[in-house]
């Protein structure tokens, strides 16, 4: 692939591969190993300008192109993530950390259908329209495209979330500014190249690279960008509306979770254990749907106890290219020490690590930022392992006695995104999906998602829904056109 040089990650505006106006560079660093991946572009304001003109000179052709001609793209563009599935799946493992295996053969083909599924889904989005009996109106709904809009993502999933965007926004007839974290910068950037042999008209997509704190605050405060679609932290999430709320942006925030995952005596054990397994450590626990905090009901608490313990050691710890590892090593330096400082604060009085609490040694790669999967029993739900998102390969435990307890317990956080629920009672099911404050219930599974479903939090986890039609009603404008008529 094009990428001009694989060490250097530049700026990706108008349909070239362009240096930072500043000069200036962040390090990439390969967190297996501690070892320099490369630079990359550390933007500006002055990137920011100039990718929101390229974007403005593109928008009025592409807000007016047919559906079938943004749908073609998409879908050649979803096409060609496929194509070179290979080579982007080594580039995400090496920038983030993740199993490669995890990289081939879940998330890029992600971003694949991110593009796919939007190609299919603006073809069939169509608008409300309401005859006004008596008045001899009809009222219609015009759904236009916003404009050029920002789209900013996290490090834990890079190409998935960022695709999730960009799709469709694209789709909606948009132009977009968006920046992936400078921790996982290449695939965003590999996906510049693939827009351009799509055939996406210049400054259609830009790609900023660099610091939040530098290019995404530049985008978050440009005057021209109308929407900001953000996934990330909740604290960066509340930054964020801070700043975009006096200029009166559309914003959707994707945050953080504390997720439940609750456990019946009567569940189907064997996968209730297993999926839990994935569940907590997939991505190195680094999914903000991540069943962080185990509910298990008191009959079968000791048997899940243990048996989820004896699991959880046995995961295999590894270098993430080699196919074998399912635990793979830590975005960054900081990511690690903050989720490794969470087990010198515990209070024995508080909670007990069952296994894990320490670095695992990778053997070859000392410099790596890898944890042991952990499971830690805790006293009560207040405590600060049960309220704070550590994004870690970390659970914690603790058994209920009835429904009523563990409904208190689930919402008794401050976050409000997903919640999971084993149990063969379909009654049970209903009664604690209408009381469980969570913007995604899964019942029997985790994580199994259709691209056509709302996607978000509640509480301090987001605002707004993207995913399927959520996402093209959030990056369009809806006008009502009021037609009367004479009889
Ligand atoms: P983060 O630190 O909040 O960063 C998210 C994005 O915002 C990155 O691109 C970051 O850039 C950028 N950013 C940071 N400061 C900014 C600012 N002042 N203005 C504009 N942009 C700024 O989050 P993270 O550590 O990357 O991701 C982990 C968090 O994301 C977790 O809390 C997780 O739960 C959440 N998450 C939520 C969802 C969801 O769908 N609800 C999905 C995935 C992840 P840099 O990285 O370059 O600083």
């Amino acid at each position: 692939m094009n990428r001009v040089n694989s060490s250097t990650t530049l700026n990706f505006i108008n349909g070239k591969y362009c240096d930072p106006v500043g000069d200036d560079w962040l390090e990439n660093i390969n967190p297996a190993d501690g070892t320099l991946l490369g630079r990359i572009a550390n933007s500006t304001e002055q990137d920011v300008e100039n990718a929101v003109i390229a974007a403005s000179n593109a928008q009025s052709n592409w807000s007016e192109s047919t559906l079938e001609q943004r749908s073609r793209i998409l879908t050649k563009i979803g096409d060609l993530i496929e194509k070179n599935l290979e080579s982007l799946a080594i580039i995400e493992s090496e920038d983030s950390g993740k199993p490669i295996d995890r990289a081939r053969t879940i998330e890029i083909p992600r971003a694949a259908s991110n593009f796919h599924f939007f190609a299919n889904a603006i073809t069939q989005f169509s608008s409300e329209s309401h005859e006004s009996v008596g008045q001899n109106a009809i009222n219609f709904t015009l759904r236009q495209p916003l404009g050029v809009v920002g789209c900013i993502s996290p490090w834990n999933l890079p190409l998935y979330l960022f695709t999730w965007k960009i799709a469709p926004a694209l789709a909606a007839g948009n132009c977009v500014i968006a920046k992936p974290s400078e921790l996982t910068p290449r695939t965003a950037s590999m996906l510049g190249d693939l827009c351009n042999r799509a055939g996406l008209p210049v400054g259609v997509l830009n790609i900023v690279q660099g610091a939040g704190t530098g290019a995404g605050q530049a985008i978050l405060e440009h005057e021209k960008i109308k929407a900001i679609s953000f996934t990330g932290g909740t604290a960066t999430g509340e930054h964020v509306a801070r700043v975009v709320a006096p200029k009166f942006k559309k914003l959707s925030l994707e945050l953080g979770g504390k997720n439940p995952n609750i456990i019946f005596a009567d569940c189907n054990y064997e996968r209730a254990l297993e999926t839990t397994i994935h569940s907590s450590f997939a991505n190195q626990g680094q999914i903000c749907l991540c069943g962080s905090r185990i509910f298990v009901e008191s009959s079968v608490y000791e048997k899940f106890k243990a048996d989820l313990v004896a699991r959880a050691s046995q995961l295999t710890v590894g270098h993430p290219s080699k196919t074998e590892t399912t635990i793979g090593a830590m975005v960054s330096g900081d990511h690690y020490r903050k989720v490794l400082s969470y087990f010198d604060e515990i209070e024995p009085t508080e909670a007990a690590i069952l296994c894990g609490g320490k670095p695992a040694t990778v053997e070859g790669h000392a410099q790596g930022f890898y944890i042991e999967p952990t499971v830690i029993e805790v006293q009560h739900n207040q405590c600060r392992l049960n309220q704070e998102e550590i994004f870690g390969p970390v659970v914690t435990l603790m058994p209920f006695d009835n429904e009523e307890e563990v409904i208190a317990m689930a919402n008794d956080v401050k976050y409000g995104l997903s919640a999971t629920i084993w149990t063969k009672d379909l009654d049970r099911t209903m009664r604690l999906s209408k009381k469980i404050e969570c913007g995604v219930i899964w019942i029997n599974t985790w994580l199994m998602r259709d691209l056509r479903t709302p996607f978000g939090g509640m509480k301090n986890s987001g605002v707004g829904r993207e995913g399927g039609l959520e996402a093209l009603r959030f990056f369009t404008e809806p006008k009502n056109i009021c037609i009367a008529f004479e009889n």
